[in-house]
């Protein structure tokens, strides 16, 4: 129906894209995508790619998944829209609320539905302060964040998350919110084991308290694994102290699970993974598998109580906030994620499958570590595997990679030099085997040009 020869020239004349290099953009084309199934996209051309990114990180039962279009089109059908202000609810958003906090902590019991994953960053941090307003301490405003952390575009979302580019558009962050390290080892861990790193850079959360004074700190803000900063592996003593300290100085601790929610890690929230209970956990993507926007907030007893008996009207929300059909989409993509057991099968199976398969990527001379949690995977690239050394233009070479790896067929991102996988939790043995495979071939040839 909508076959027009001359998209990419309507595109570039038409449409602003996010995150792309526009003036690319107009003098190459788009790449147009038509159709996916399974693992697998194809574009314009007729070319098929495995998907290694699902999407971006949210297709995570994988395309074409008839059961969730049909549950989208009955719900459609029956009721496109209502909202839930003023007290209102449909059935979908409902049963989804059941569902959803069902596979959370014992101590989530509660959900506020938004359309993204930027709004729920929004939402929890409005409701941490009207939380701490509730309780009598309104001086508890300051958040905390992580350098490179990502928690979506939105101006509150672009301030929480740490990516100095996006600061440096719109003249963010806004006031209140302060940025500590993030536990890169490889890159900033130097003589340091990455054990003592991990503590290291978590006890800067303790430095910022002091230095901005308790009574003036709301929350911290973390993703269990920083997905778009290039998948940042904590060591293991960074989530533990983190804890500690955020228990120990009376802070509300937010894990943004939009990328590592919904079975990515073989846990269904990646703090589970981590072993720790945060307060509130924003949550998008995989809520749907991309299938339909929708995202919220996990709210934990200690706020949704006082949010409720004390507030009473939390005074935010939004059109879209648990829209049905959307919910539709969600209840079907969570009853499929269920019924395939797709968070054991990452956990016991496919997880520690990939870990080989990728890890194995280890061993190639660009290629400093091949790191993973369930299906979410990295190659850190180097000039020098001994020394840690990185190249002088990182974007260049994470960018020669990803090119090298489209070309063969395999959608990978660049996050400068190194390269991020995080398929659909479908994906086959022989498939990681296929994106491994076609990994190693872009490797080798971006090894070549870097030589030559
Ligand atoms: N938080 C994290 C960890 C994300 O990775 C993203 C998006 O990639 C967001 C928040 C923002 O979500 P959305 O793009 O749905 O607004």
């Amino acid at each position: 129906t909508y076959a027009r020869s001359n998209l990419a020239a309507i595109d570039a004349a038409h449409h602003l894209h996010p995150f792309s290099d526009m003036r690319k953009l107009n003098a190459d084309g788009t790449r147009l995508i038509q159709r996916g199934e399974g693992v697998y996209i194809w574009d314009s051309q007729g070319k098929r790619y495995l998907d290694g990114f699902a999407g971006l990180w949210c297709v995570n039962v994988g395309y074409g998944r008839k059961e969730i279009t049909d549950a989208v089109a009955r719900q459609m059908n029956e009721l496109p829209y209502y909202n839930t202000f003023f007290g209102t609810t449909t059935t979908p958003t409902t049963l989804l609320a059941e569902k959803v906090t069902s596979h959370a902590g014992p101590h989530f019991n509660h959900v506020f539905f938004t359309g993204s994953g930027s709004e729920a960053n929004d939402t929890w941090f409005r409701m941490a302060r009207v939380y701490w307003s509730a309780v009598g301490k309104p001086s508890k405003k300051a958040v905390i964040a992580r350098k490179n952390g990502y928690h979506g575009s939105t101006v509150a979302g672009a301030s929480l998350g740490g990516m100095k580019y996006m600061h440096e558009q719109g003249d963010l962050p806004i006031p209140g919110i302060v940025h500590i390290g993030q536990p890169y080892w490889y890159g900033e861990g130097g003589e340091l084991s990455p054990a003592e790193f991990g503590l290291t850079v978590a006890r800067e959360l303790e430095v910022k308290i002091d230095e901005l004074g308790e009574e003036n700190v709301a929350a911290f803000v973390a993703e269990p694994i920083q997905g778009a900063a290039g998948v940042i592996i904590p060591p293991a003593t960074y989530w533990p102290e983190i804890a500690r300290i955020c228990k120990s100085r009376n802070i509300l601790l937010v894990c943004d699970e939009v990328i590592c929610g919904f079975g990515r890690l073989g846990e269904w929230f990646g703090h589970q993974y981590f072993g720790v209970e945060p307060d509130l956990a924003p949550i998008a993507k995989g809520l749907s598998s991309g299938y339909l926007p929708i995202g919220g907030v996990l709210v934990g007893d200690r706020i949704a109580e006082v949010l409720i008996n004390e507030v009473g009207d939390f005074n935010h929300g939004f059109n879209y906030s648990g829209h049905p059909v959307c919910a539709a989409a969600a209840l079907e993509n969570l009853r499929i994620i269920e019924d395939e057991k797709l968070v054991e099968r990452v956990r016991s199976d496919i997880g520690p499958y990939f870990g080989k398969v990728w890890g194995a990527l280890g061993e190639h001379d660009l290629v400093g570590e091949a790191v993973n949690v369930g299906l979410m995977g990295a190659l850190q690239l180097t000039a020098d595997k001994a020394s840690r050394t990185r190249f002088e233009r990182p974007d260049a070479v994470g960018a020669l990679v990803r090119n090298h790896a489209l070309a063969n067929g395999l959608v990978l991102r660049a996050t400068g030099d190194r390269m991020l996988a995080s398929p659909p939790l479908v994906i086959t043995h022989e498939e990681v085997e296929e994106m491994a495979r076609i990994a190693k071939i872009a490797l080798d040839a971006a090894w070549r040009e870097l030589r030559s």
